[in-house]
């Protein structure tokens, strides 16, 4: 039977992007995925993420079913858990002891339904998200500024910039699609890239001008330039004038930076120089921002700090310039929209008075809730002291990725009522639920999000969810429900929900306030299923979409912006005697968050494949570390372990471990466990770029890398060191490390893992071991171990023999099966060129990417490897031993 394929237009659901994706599906399975070359955001292109969607969209691993304490339950009753445990924390606590903590993966209109219900029905502001630990000190920064939370940029003015500015943001691999599309305009000579950030990270790769500033350190280089902009003539008093206030007193805040900025920020006086005469002299100019910004104690006075320097010149509301806040997540802006934060009401409304009256009477609300409620911290302290009795956590993993993790672990285990509704069985987080709620995933929720420039896209499902998951809005509804507010919330599907999300931006706005979509409030369903890609602030019907502030009027009751005084303060988390680094943590190339999805797809830990710690050359030799041993990172908070990558391009002083490995793919990974709790006190924004730790050599007996069919048992895991479990397209691949008093991880898994016949190949004079286990004739798990790491086969090598059935035992154990696999390092992704072809083709005398795209494709697809592919072509990428493995 020949099965039809069908199309569909939708949203990449990773990160603030938005990037179109043309989905091809057959039946109930995603077949294909393509750039949609129709979408503004992207226009056809994907990063290396967006383009495994298909391989990331397995039933494996998904929540499928109701749990209630544990065992499988009917909908019925698990909804009807819910609504008691929220009923029962009301009465005996009031609206203060319940709780949501969401996602900026939900769309618009499960976030909309959420903080209805929270701040309309329960009284309760306590709905917060983990967009909190992404842009909430932007958010904070843009409202002090503006009067509203409004980014006033978009994509279009990275293509006439002239100057473009990078603070604290690695979009080569954060944002790749947009990495891609600033390189272009480079390369063509048509702007110039400052980077600021205190590592030289694979932005670099454009850099014209990296400041490596000393961490924390943002607020005195933009005082600086504030500073410097008064004294070259380079302030346009006219504009500020009619459009500001405040500037007097932040010019005079930052002068009193100005003259300590290249000792605070430790930078050469002459690249600072060169920084602010280019700055200066440079019209359009656009200061793109992200997490190194805002995830600090002074996140929201580093954005400010930016804010104040455009604000000054007047470039703002103008083409090709203005401070541009880009989000990690796919909806972040969504859930700003519709204020799921515990910080705003809804639809850009705060807690004024006016405010609560016109959404009550929107709302027709009976329990609106008056003020603001705990910010994500905050709202985890609650629950810790108990203050918080029931909580409800939508799509998201805060066991991983809060700070102070163990502390968030403990709180949820000690709460009387824990919900978790994810697509994902096992987390972390759900491990600590006492009620589970199967959520649909990518392809089989329908609704909408908003990208990092306002573009609102649809996000559509074409995939039926699988067993028993449904929508986070339909769960929401049900509740409501049964808490007595069915009426309220009598949705027939998201369309009706997005109607009532847009009338209530428009109501009473009267142009108060930009967010205003009004004009989509009368879209039918059929209308709404083909909404194209739309941008508030909304001009229909005329050329495009309206410019933020271009009439330069905002949104404050004088319609003046604010320069806001700021003055440098350190990272409240220092290094000391004890602790003596400073840590900081970031995304990885192929990862997102905390790999509850890119987890699944092997070839996505082709590029990084162990959690790692980098450190500069001197400290590692300070320390006698070399790389690819394992390492200890510690405070008086907790532990990780991860192995030693040396890196020119750290500080020293400054350690960075990736943010996304966990308890799931890692023993002992979490970095969240490592920060203290300190947060910015006006965004409440964590901060979590600049923890205190110690770094030592963790000593181990040896180590092993094994290729199983099956996973391998969690006690086998307990007596070890260190351990990675990944998947790869057969089974399982792991790497285990041990200590010289724990028994021999080979011995041990001959004992637990079920087979009928184990063959050994040892070499007592270098404890070389090799374990095959055959299970009715095929291997069932193949084991290198040795002392030295580096003298381990990689892993894709040992799952090539584990797989290789032709094969003889003693072949498979010599390394002698099959065809040779390049175990190097994975450099593109979306065309699995591996790192040793890719330099036989650099010694064959290709000299270019463009090259190297001809003979072997890399780089072609999404390019998010091309600042490697540049590094591999000067030798300035090192040959990495960590990654001898490969995937
Ligand atoms: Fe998705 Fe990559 Fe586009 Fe981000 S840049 S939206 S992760 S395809």
């Amino acid at each position: 039977m020949t099965r039809v394929r069908r199309f569909v237009r939708t949203t990449c659901p990773y990160c603030g992007v938005g990037c179109g994706v043309r989905a091809e599906a057959e039946g109930e399975r995603l077949v294909a995925v393509a750039g949609d070359r129709g979408h503004p955001a992207n226009a056809g292109r994907l990063c290396v993420k967006g383009s495994a969607l298909a391989d990331t969209q397995v039933i494996h691993g998904r929540l499928l079913e109701p749990h209630v304490d544990g065992r499988p339950a009917t909908w019925a009753r698990a909804l009807d858990r819910v609504a008691g445990a929220f009923r029962r924390a009301l009465a005996e606590g009031g609206p203060g002891a319940v709780a949501m903590y969401l996602s900026g993966q939900l769309l618009t209109e499960d976030y909309y339904v959420a903080n209805k219900l929270m701040k309309g029905f329960l009284g309760s502001a306590n709905v917060d998200t983990n967009s909190r630990l992404c842009m909430a000190s932007a958010v904070t920064a843009h409202k002090r500024a503006f009067g509203e939370d409004v980014v006033p940029c978009d994509y279009g003015d990275l293509d006439c910039c002239e100057l473009l500015v990078l603070v604290g943001s690695n979009l080569a691999w954060a944002h790749p699609v947009l990495y891609q599309r600033v390189a272009a305009r480079r390369a063509q000579g048509e702007l110039r890239v400052v980077v600021v950030d205190p590592r030289r990270t694979a932005t670099c790769d454009i850099a014209d001008l990296h400041l490596a500033l000393r961490p924390g350190a943002d607020v005195a280089l933009f005082n600086a330039l504030l500073a410097h902009l008064a004294a070259a003539g380079a302030v346009d008093h006219a504009w500020v004038g009619a459009h500001t206030a405040g500037f007097a007193e932040a010019l005079s805040a930052a002068r009193a930076d100005a003259a300590e900025a290249a000792a605070i920020c430790g930078l050469d006086q002459a690249d600072l120089g060169r920084f602010l005469d280019w700055f200066a002299e440079t019209p359009r100019t656009v200061t793109m921002f992200s997490q190194g910004v805002n995830q600090a104690e002074s996140g929201t006075d580093k954005g400010n700090a930016i804010i104040n320097c455009h604000l000054a010149t007047g470039r703002i509301g103008r083409p090709g310039c203005g401070p541009f806040s880009v989000t990690g997540q796919p909806n972040a802006m969504g859930g700003r929209e519709v204020g799921g934060m515990a910080s705003t009401l809804a639809a850009h409304n705060d807690f004024s008075a006016e405010a609560l009256d016109r959404v009550g009477r929107f709302w027709r609300a009976p329990e609106l809730a008056r003020s603001e409620g705990l910010k994500a911290v905050e709202l985890f302290d609650a629950v810790a002291d108990g203050r918080v009795r029931a909580l409800w956590i939508m799509g998201t993993n805060p066991v991983v990725s809060l700070p102070d993790a163990d502390r968030v672990r403990a709180a949820l285990e000690r709460c009387p009522a824990v919900v978790v509704s994810d697509c994902v069985a096992e987390t972390d987080t759900t491990a600590c639920a006492d009620v589970l709620l199967p959520a649909c995933g990518w392809g089989e929720k329908d609704g909408t999000v908003t990208n990092s420039e306002r573009r609102i896209s649809r996000q559509r499902a074409f995939l039926r969810p699988p067993g028993h998951a449904r929508p986070d809005w339909w769960m929401v509804r049900e509740v409501a429900a049964r808490l007595g507010h069915g009426a309220a919330f009598d949705y027939t599907g998201p369309d009706a929900i997005f109607r009532e999300h847009a009338a209530l931006s428009a109501f009473e706005n009267n142009g108060a306030r930009q967010f205003d979509i009004g004009a989509l409030s009368a879209l039918d369903q059929n209308h709404y299923d083909a909404l194209a890609p739309v941008q508030w602030p909304l001009r229909l019907g005329a050329d495009g979409p309206a410019r933020p502030f271009v009439n330069g009027r905002f949104s404050t009751p004088d319609q003046r912006a604010r320069l806001i005084p700021v003055r440098h303060r350190p990272p409240v988390q220092r290094p000391d005697a004890a602790r003596p680094f400073v840590l900081n943590t970031g995304r990885l190339r192929d990862q997102w968050h905390t790999m509850t999805r890119t987890g699944v797809a092997p070839r996505l830990f082709g590029h990084s494949d162990v959690p790692t710690v980098a450190l500069h050359p001197d400290d590692a030799a300070r320390l006698g570390l070399t790389e690819g041993d394992l390492a200890e990172v510690s405070n008086d908070r907790g532990q990780l372990r991860a192995v030693v990558a040396v890196d020119p391009g750290q500080q020293s002083g400054s350690v960075f471990v990736p943010m996304h490995w966990n308890d799931r793919f890692s023993g002992l990974a979490r970095v969240g466990v490592l920060f203290a709790p300190v947060v910015d006190p006006l965004s409440g924004q964590p901060e979590i770029k600049h923890g205190a730790v110690a770094v030592r050599r963790y000593p181990v007996a040896g180590w092993a890398r094994v290729a199983a069919r099956d996973p391998l048992p969690d006690v086998l895991l307990s007596d070890l060191s260190f351990w990675t479990r990944l998947p790869d397209d057969a089974g399982w691949r792991y790497e285990l490390a041990w200590e010289a008093a724990a028994r021999h991880p080979l011995h041990a898994l001959a004992d637990v893992v079920v087979h009928d016949n184990a063959v050994t190949l040892d070499s007592a004079a270098t404890g070389d071991r090799r374990l095959l286990l055959e299970w009715d004739g095929s291997a069932v798990l193949l084991a290198f171990a040795h002392p030295d790491r580096a003298a381990l086969p990689p892993g894709n090598q040992i799952a090539s023999w584990r797989d290789d059935r032709t094969a003889p035992a003693w072949r498979r154990l010599a390394g002698a099966a099959g065809a040779g696999v390049d175990a190097s390092r994975l450099i593109c992704t979306c065309f699995e060129v591996r790192e040793a072809a890719i330099l036989a083709a650099v010694a064959d005398g290709i000299a270019g990417t463009g090259e190297l795209g001809e003979r072997l494709l890399c780089g072609t697809n999404c390019g998010s490897c091309l600042p490697e592919l540049n590094a591999l072509l000067t030798g300035a990428l090192k040959p990495d031993p960590i990654m001898v493995g490969g995937g």
